[in-house]
């Protein structure tokens, strides 16, 4: 295993980022200077679920591997692993090419959890399960399965769509599969949910329309509300999770009166996404111009490290280094419009002094945040021999 771990550390590491790291997460060439936040890039969890996929080619040379969806959200990532012959299965339905599977294919789990129900197919056609579901993830599965227990409906602070939250989901159903849950991603709808628990407005149609798609299958907002326990995606913005928790708390309240106990919350952030995120608050202290943030435009944590960032100063969201076309030009990812777009700015101008800061989300390797950084000194006229020089 700890050759298997030196060869990814050999495909992922810059000693760029290294070196900046080294002189407390600042380098400064000429005019201009980068900041990097004090924790960033890949987590405990990715970096396990990538070492658990490479040593599972090793130890299974000659047979065929698949992988559940992608390992985590970074194309960089799944395309090496694509390279090395282990092929990507579907992971928002079960279909026929589970049915192909057997005792003589391995199977890996990415550090997202997969839904119960494809662990038991796996398990059904005899697969070799290589599991690299992340602690934290199990942590929160945990949390639901004793909600579900409890007869408790789990509110789950996530993205119904997200690998995660359908993996969390399908545990919140409880062993006997009689449990609930109901996925929240907005304030706003969670305020549409303390209406309807305090009775303001107890539209149940409108209700089962907003969140038909997101809740299981019969929810009835008349039963499933009467006792609930938040738990949240391990990736979701921690101040955003705590106002979910402190509105639901006071609808419950508000109905069932003070200390009722039909109301539960855990806090499931995981910590690699808190560190990132703290990180940046503190980057954010520095006096910057820009902020990159570098990461896939599917990762939920890089996402709120952008939208965190956005609310202080001009920030991009960029796949990798080619997304700085020039100077003037740079190609990021809006995460309003969920749409990749193109940015004109003057920000990077060659003959100001410019800072500009860099962080990346917990899937995003060293070598994309090498690649952005000189590319910035680059664009402002510094090679990297001058980058790399101590
Ligand atoms: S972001 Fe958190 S939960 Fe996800 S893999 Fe990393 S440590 Fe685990």
């Amino acid at each position: 295993m700890e050759r298997v771990k030196q060869e990814v550390e050999g495909h992922y590491e810059s000693p760029i980022v290294d070196r900046i790291k080294a002189e407390s997460g600042v380098l400064r060439v000429d005019k201009t200077t980068v900041y990097l936040a004090k924790q960033f890039g890949f987590c405990y969890g990715v970096e396990r679920a990538i070492d658990l996929a490479y040593a599972a080619r090793k130890v299974f040379p000659d047979s065929r591997i698949f992988l559940i969806g992608e390992i985590i959200h970074n194309p960089e990532v799944n395309r090496q692993l694509s390279e090395m012959g282990i092929v990507s299965l579907p992971w928002k339905s079960l279909t026929s090419e589970y049915d192909n599977l057997d005792e003589n294919d391995v199977v890996i789990v990415p550090a997202f959890g997969a839904p119960t129900e494809f662990m038991d197919k796996i398990d059904q056609q005899g697969c070799v399960v290589v599991d690299t579901t992340c602690g934290d993830v199990m942590s929160v599965w945990k949390r639901v399965r004793k909600y579900a227990k409890e007869g408790v409906t789990s509110i789950i602070h996530g993205k119904s769509g997200h690998e995660e939250t359908r993996a969390t989901a399908s545990r919140a159903m409880g062993a006997d599969g009689k449990g609930s849950y109901l996925v929240l991603l907005t304030l706003e709808d969670v305020d549409f949910v303390c209406d309807y628990i305090t009775g303001k407005n107890a539209d149940r149609d409108a209700f089962l329309e907003r969140f038909g798609n997101s809740s299981s299958d019969g929810f009835d907002p008349d039963l499933h509300l009467t006792q609930i326990g938040v738990a949240n995606q391990t990736t979701m913005l921690k101040s955003e999770t705590q106002e979910f928790q402190t509105r639901l708390g006071q609808a419950i309240e508000i109905r069932d009166g003070e200390g009722s106990e039909n109301f539960q919350a855990f806090d499931t952030i995981c910590g690699a996404t808190q560190e990132r995120q703290d990180a940046l608050f503190g980057l954010l202290e520095e006096k910057m111009d820009m902020l990159l943030v570098v990461g896939g435009y599917n990762s939920s944590n890089t996402t709120h490290l952008v939208e965190i960032g956005g609310e202080h100063l001009p920030t991009f969201f960029i796949r990798n280094s080619t997304c700085l076309k020039s100077l003037e030009e740079i190609v990021h990812y809006d995460i309003h419009t969920r749409k990749e777009t193109t940015a004109y700015t003057d920000i990077l101008d060659p003959e100001a002094e410019i800072m500009v800061g860099v962080t990346a989300g917990a899937s995003c390797p060293n070598n994309l945040i090498e690649d952005t950084i000189v590319k910035i000194f680059e664009l402002r006229g510094v090679d990297k021999a001058a980058v790399l020089e101590p």
